[in-house]
């Protein structure tokens, strides 16, 4: 990110469902380090498969979010300059880029089923996806124009053979090669969505952002989109991953845990209480207590957030427990 100018972050949240814990948690961070410093908020709702993500759910985010206090500044049904800010209708800016890589020889149709890409027997990386293997890459035209006869391709694009590191606000220096971590990976699904690593970078550059901050669970997507933004000439943003939020057991949360999604949790406590618990599980209070979005700013840091995951107390789970005065 150039030095001196102003912060530009947002919240791109997949409305899939109810906002649940994390992504408030996830919210509140990206919030915090953004106004911290007079910056900008954008909030882009992740609806890249529609079936998915229907739209009531992204107007119950978008309710969530300013029942918690978290306002933005452009985005979202409100709109702004750089919309629309719904991934589902920016399917023709996607298309544009995709092209522009597939003109320069950057993206070859890849005719793997899932199946075949699982039977492979390449090792899993942690988000599911298979370290592909090139298999289509050295396919002739004819072999191509054989196969599309029978199946759509999905789109991949070629990466190289060399290390993309980059500097996170938490977790320090962070390298990756593509081609041994993930080799050639998908831009674009076999029906035609686009995909995720595509449309962020395209969205968060196009949109003016030069700050992302999200889970620690995207720490290793990012490497593949510095790779996109330079492809694209985009400037790149700094990156900031966050802790994710565990049971008190150390599992994962999972979004079938009704319990923490906010629908029960506005049932059960306050903004100020929840805030207060978030803020307190991310460093930046010594106990819970009430506390406001805005009270919350003159407290952050980066410094304060802890690198570990973070167990969550049991009482959040319990019908009158969290209760802070
Ligand atoms: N839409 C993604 C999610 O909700 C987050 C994408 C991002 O922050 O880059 O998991």
């Amino acid at each position: 990110m150039e030095q001196g100018k102003a912060v530009v972050g947002r919240f791109a949240p997949s409305p899939s469902g109810r906002m649940h814990l994390g992504n408030v948690f996830c919210a509140l961070i990206a919030w915090l380090s953004a106004r911290s410093c007079g910056g900008r908020v954008v909030l882009r709702q992740e609806d890249l498969d529609p079936e998915r993500c229907p739209r009531r759910y992204a107007d119950l985010l978008e309710d969530d979010l300013r029942w918690l206090g978290l306002d933005w500044d452009e985005g979202g049904s409100a709109g702004g300059p750089h919309g629309p800010y719904f991934q589902s209708e920016r399917t023709a800016i996607y298309l544009q880029y995709y092209e522009c890589l597939k003109a320069r020889g950057l993206v070859y149709p890849c005719f793997c089923s899932r199946a075949e890409l699982h039977a492979a027997q390449a090792p899993h990386l942690a988000d599911g996806t298979v370290l592909y293997s090139g298999r289509c890459r050295s396919l002739s035209p004819a072999e191509r124009q054989a196969l599309a006869q029978k199946r759509k391709p999905a789109g991949r694009l070629i990466v190289p053979d060399e290390e993309i590191a980059f500097d996170d606000l938490l977790y320090g220096r962070y390298r990756e090669n593509l081609a041994a971590a993930c080799g050639d990976f998908l831009v674009r699904r076999s029906d035609g969505v686009f995909a995720y690593q595509l449309a962020v970078v395209v969205d968060d550059a196009l949109m003016g952002v030069n700050q992302v901050v999200r889970g620690r669970d995207l720490l290793s997507s990012t490497p593949r989109q510095i790779y996109i933004y330079r492809l694209l000439g985009f400037p790149e943003p700094s990156f900031g991953h966050i802790p994710l939020l565990l049971a008190p057991d150390g599992t994962r949360l999972s979004k079938r845990d009704r319990a923490l999604d906010l629908g029960a949790l506005r049932a059960r406590f306050s903004p100020r209480e929840l805030l207060g618990l978030l803020a307190w599980s991310g460093g930046l209070l010594p106990q819970p207590r009430l506390v406001s979005a805005q009270e919350l700013i003159p407290l952050f840091s980066w410094s304060r957030l802890p690198r570990e995951d973070i167990r969550l107390p049991r009482s959040l789970w319990e019908e009158d427990g969290a209760k802070t005065g």
